[in-house]
């Protein structure tokens, strides 16, 4: 069984992972909790280029570890793309999965990060939580198994008792790499395709220096609008940004 924890800094992940470990653990099973902190926590300085390495050993041991023991994912996991990726991990060991989503209003994970020294800033925590996609709003298999608001009481003996009940299911993944994989491959190649048009337009002229962070600004927006979409055409929706683009240049002609 695969606990894929998700909820920002500060929600309680780390307490509650350990607390859900202790009571299944009274059932006797054997769990472990992983999350990239472990990794990422032995590095003596924090730098970006180090994220990479972090992301991919501590999928290493959660693919390691899910071999024999119930793992609980204790990250934020805050993009759909990691909660893929993990499920993609249960899948290949034909594990069952249960996303369990942790919530709190924005002024207790302010509160509650101040009082740990605000070791990551306050701004970056509203950030995040303005931003943050809710794990089932896009596809039914992001859909949480639970979700808690932290605080509130809740009772994490009935919590591993239906965790029980759901790792003696038959699995049911199906879907995760078939629809989400084609339409994310198929915005990968849109993302690809419309930085080089920009790259093309700049060189040949065609768009002014001084508009350069316009049409860039315009591409962004281009690409957020269609990550909406359920369906995306590749040659429809270059066709409709060539559009989009050409008019905007025109009119700075005009
Ligand atoms: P995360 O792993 O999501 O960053 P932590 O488990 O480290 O969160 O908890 C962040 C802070 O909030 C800690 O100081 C912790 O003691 C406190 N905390 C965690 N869970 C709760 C809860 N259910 N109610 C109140 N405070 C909590």
């Amino acid at each position: 069984m695969l606990i894929i924890l998700v909820g920002l800094p500060g929600v309680g992940k780390t307490t509650f992972s350990k607390n859900l470990a202790k009571i299944l653990s009274k059932f006797n099973i054997d769990v472990i909790v992983l999350g990239s902190d472990l990794i990422r926590e032995s590095f003596p300085v924090w730098k970006e280029q180090y994220e990479e390495f972090i992301r991919k050993s501590t999928q290493l041991l959660i693919d390691e570890a899910l071999k024999k023991y119930w793992v609980i994912v204790d990250d934020t996991n805050y993009y759909n793309s990691m909660r893929r990726d993990l499920i993609n991990l249960a899948k290949k060991y034909n594990k069952n999965y249960a996303i369990i989503y942790l919530k709190a209003p924005l002024d207790i994970l302010i509160k509650r990060n101040i009082e740990r020294g605000e070791k990551i800033p306050n701004e970056v925590i509203k950030k995040m939580y303005e931003k943050f996609d809710e794990p089932g709003k896009k596809y039914k298999w992001d859909e949480p198994f639970l979700t808690i608001d932290t605080t509130k009481n809740f009772d994490l003996e009935d919590i591993a008792k239906k965790l029980i009940e759901k790792s003696k299911k038959t699995p049911k993944y199906e879907e995760v790499e078939k629809n989400n994989n084609k339409h994310n491959n198929i915005l990968d190649e849109i993302d690809k395709k419309t930085r080089k048009i920009i790259s093309e337009y700049i060189k040949s002229g065609k768009i002014k220096k001084d508009k350069i962070k316009d049409i860039v600004e315009l591409r962004k927006e281009f690409l957020k609008k269609l990550k909406k979409l359920n369906n995306i055409d590749f040659d429809k929706a270059i066709g409709e940004f060539k559009e989009t683009i050409n008019k905007n240049i025109k009119n700075e002609n005009l």
